[in-house]
């Protein structure tokens, strides 16, 4: 007999994850899959920085449920690098200590001769300052997935490597490369790999997104406004990018190195806040889905059978608040 779930997750990436360990807490017979045993997707691969200092309405609504929801989990996580920092205009800070205040705690304001002590390093400010969340982080993505998986396999989820191949939605099966498996409710969060799936369900198009390992040493993790740049503490070093990013046709074309204006493009970058171009000791890049109108999606493609994905270059950011909302009407 075919082995029955009340719900089949497949895509072991943030999304998929924060899926399987929401379907977990709520007492479901819950099976993920991954084509990889180790997730080898958009979120391995990604900056690992988590703030919820955003600008837009919705994403700051987003990212407040999605930080009550790392919290629950990461507090006894020891590879966890708390505190991210802002540089940005003086004004700047003003006006958004003043708007975030109310509901992000372990906010202050530190004025530039702070910031060395801070951040570990010495940057050249013009009319800067800095505001510290001191309950924000930054973390290595592919620690932070192991570590989620291990919680949702310790509340009783179940994890299968396969390749999957499509879902019957008469027969209410999932098609793998290791044979049929039988759902109740079924959730797709293949992320980049979305659009090749039997069924297209929505218009969106893929990205590339270059990444950076200088060997500069930060305590913690930053965000640069004037350098349109983002940082997360890596032992010895700062890994991060600059909002740079291709259009790509295909998911392969996705990963492999920055290209040399990329490169040259992230060096110049730096140059202007440190003083000095750092070495590179490693760069890749990787692909991400942006939805359309930019924001995350979840449709119902089939009875019982969804989608998310769309989550671009916020992810670990936007999605597990996304999917809070979304999950609550879905498991009514
Ligand atoms: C360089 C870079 C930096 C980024 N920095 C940040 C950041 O600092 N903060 C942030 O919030 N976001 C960041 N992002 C964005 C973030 O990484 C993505 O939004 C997020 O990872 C998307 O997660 P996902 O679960 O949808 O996709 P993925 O992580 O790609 O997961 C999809 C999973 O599906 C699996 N899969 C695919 N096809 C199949 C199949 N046929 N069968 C079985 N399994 C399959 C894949 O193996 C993969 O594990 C960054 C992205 C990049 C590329």
């Amino acid at each position: 007999m075919m082995d029955r779930y009340e719900a089949i997750v497949v895509g072991a990436g943030i999304i998929g994850v924060s899926i399987a360990l929401k379907l977990v807490e709520n007492n479901m017979k819950t099976l993920l899959i991954d084509k990889c045993g180790d997730s080898c997707g958009a979120t391995k691969y990604s900056g690992g920085v988590f703030t919820r200092i955003l600008d837009d309405e919705e994403e700051y609504r987003w990212a407040l449920k999605s930080h009550r929801f790392y919290m629950r989990y990461l507090n006894r996580a020891d590879f966890i690098n708390w505190g991210y920092l802002i540089i940005e205009e003086t004004s700047l800070v003003e006006d958004d200590y003043e708007e975030y205040k109310r509901d992000v705690n372990g906010l202050r304001i530190v004025y530039p001769d702070e910031i060395p002590n801070i951040l570990g390093i010495e940057v050249r400010l013009d009319d800067e300052m800095g505001l510290l969340v001191e309950r924000d982080f930054t973390v290595n993505p592919g620690q932070l997935l192991e570590f989620l998986r291990e919680v949702y396999m310790d509340m009783g989820g179940e994890f299968q490597r396969a390749n999957y191949k499509g879902y019957s939605k008469e027969c209410k099966t999932v098609k793998l490369d290791i044979g049929e498996l039988s759902y109740e409710k079924l959730f797709l969060c293949l992320g980049p790999w979305g659009e090749d799936m039997p069924g297209r369900y929505s218009l969106s198009r893929l990205i590339s997104i270059p990444i950076y390992k200088f060997d500069v040493r930060i305590n913690v993790g930053y965000w640069d406004e004037t350098l349109y740049g983002y940082f997360r503490v890596d032992r010895d070093s700062m890994v991060g990018g600059f909002y740079d990013a291709y259009p790509i046709s295909d998911v392969d074309q996705g990963f492999g190195v920055p290209y040399d204006d990329s490169v040259s493009y992230a060096l110049e970058r730096i140059n202007l806040r440190l003083g000095y171009k750092p070495n590179i000791d490693d760069m890749w890049r990787a692909p991400v889905a942006l939805s359309l109108n930019f924001k995350p999606f979840h449709k119902q493609v089939a009875k019982d059978v969804h989608v998310f994905n769309g989550f671009g270059g916020r992810g670990l950011i936007l999605g597990p608040g996304y999917i809070e909302d979304c999950l609550d009407n879905v498991l009514e």
